[in-house]
């Protein structure tokens, strides 16, 4: 049962600091583990080696614990070289003053692409190279332009109906392409994740009636304690013109003994709520996700994806295709694809626009519906996500309307003009 009764808890946390880098839960989480010996009994053999090699005094309880995966995450060039043979080109990414985006791979994440070469999809997401020092055209530190559309600390407010939360800085893993660059894993002062700064945001929707939707991001939100979860949750909850409540979370991916019995009680109490989970490629999809995504829709959250199109790691569309049909499998529709933010140092992650386009088409008609999300681009200057599909209407004549098939035939469709007597 979830203590609700919060206020002189809440009233401690108002004195902290919600979260910073050092802010790393380290207490042991009771009943925290989300899987059976049994579970952990069929891990991978190689999942197993990388544990036994790289970590050896822990053992399979400590690798289902969040709090141990969070401690014993990589965070530098001398935990990175400890266990992988890095290349010049990712060793240059630590040269002078480095990389502005922190490193940090959870062990879990790591023994999926530990032994898999220096081309790993999942390797590339998270181990930096030397172009992410090269600031090309058209990138910028924030092409959404959210820091111009946060009239609060925290608060992103871009639609007329919802808003983005920002509730913390830091993330289970940091992504090498993340479009927030200039914000997680960083210490900025107007960015200070704190109760003072949820207040304020939390005040600002309260006074805004017009918001019905809050979306829940950072930062991954599902890296903060039970207790702040908690906290954040059945304050929005309370606001009577908020209809839902959505979290953007890649836990799910690189992160998965989080979603523990706990936490899915505590979320269960405030529906509707939504994920949003970030997934990049089909290697992700482990018997641990799948695990962790079965406990959130069997608590009746209505769960999405959002992937960003990157090349070299997903931009194939038997790459995307594969990642969507095991996605539904575990019961997560295919919600956006984006393309890839020019945020600075992202130009080798980048794909033509057409590229999608491409992609888009060898999906639609040649796969399940489901199976196929919105391909989006989120407008540099704060425009927006614009959906951009290939062209499938060819024209028409008075009466009809010619459109072309998956298979590049051509159908009319009879669309009389309107005549006015
Ligand atoms: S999980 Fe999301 S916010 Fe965090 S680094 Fe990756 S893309 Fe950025």
């Amino acid at each position: 049962m979830i203590e609700k009764n919060t206020t002189q808890r809440e009233a401690e946390m108002r004195r902290d600091i919600i979260q910073d880098d050092d802010d790393v839960p380290l207490e042991e989480e009771p009943g925290g583990s989300q899987t059976s010996e049994e579970d952990v009994a069929k891990q991978p053999s190689a999942v197993s080696f990388f544990y036994k090699r790289f970590f050896p005094e822990s053992g399979p309880a400590d690798h289902q614990n969040w709090k141990w995966q969070t401690r014993n995450s990589i965070k530098d060039l001398k935990q990175l070289t400890e266990i992988f043979t890095l290349t010049d080109d990712e060793v240059s990414a630590f040269s002078n003053s480095g990389v502005s985006l922190p490193v940090r791979i959870t062990p879990y994440y790591a023994s999926l692409f530990y032994g898999k070469g220096y081309d790993n999809p999942l390797r590339k997401t998270m181990i930096p190279r030397k172009d992410e020092l090269i600031v090309s055209f058209g990138e910028s530190g924030d092409p959404l332009c959210e820091d111009h559309m946060t009239p609060v600390p925290n608060i992103v407010h871009r639609y007329p109906d919802r808003v983005l939360f920002l509730a913390t800085e830091f993330c289970g893993a940091y992504c090498r392409y993340c479009t927030r660059h200039r914000l997680v894993g960083q210490d900025h002062d107007e960015f200070r994740f704190n109760a003072l700064s949820w207040d304020l945001g939390i005040k600002y929707i309260e006074s805004h009636t017009e918001i019905r939707d809050v979306i829940i991001s950072g930062g991954d939100p599902l890296t903060l304690d039970d207790f702040k979860i908690n906290i954040l949750l059945s304050r929005l909850r309370a606001i009577p013109h908020v209809e839902i409540i959505r979290i953007g979370t890649k836990v799910p991916a690189v992160l998965p003994q989080r979603i523990t019995p706990r936490l899915i009680d505590i979320l269960k109490n405030y529906h509707p709520l939504f994920m949003s989970l970030h997934f990049t490629h089909p290697d992700e999809i482990t018997p641990e996700t799948s695990h962790a995504c079965k406990q959130l829709a069997d608590a009746g959250i209505p769960l999405g994806s959002q992937t960003v199109l990157l090349k070299g790691i997903n931009n194939d569309y038997h790459v995307l295709k594969d990642l969507y049909h095991k996605l539904l499998k575990i019961r997560v529709r295919p919600y956006y694809l984006y393309q890839c933010d020019p945020v600075e140092g992202s130009a080798h992650f980048r794909t033509p626009v057409q590229e999608g386009l491409d992609i888009m088409a060898h999906l639609r008609g040649f796969t399940s519906g489901y199976a196929v999300p919105t391909y989006v681009i989120d407008a540099p200057g704060g425009g927006g996500k614009i959906p951009i599909l290939p062209e499938y209407v060819e024209g028409r004549d008075n009466d009809y309307v010619y459109l072309r098939n998956f298979e590049k035939k051509v159908f009319k469709y009879p669309d009389p003009s309107h005549k006015t007597d």
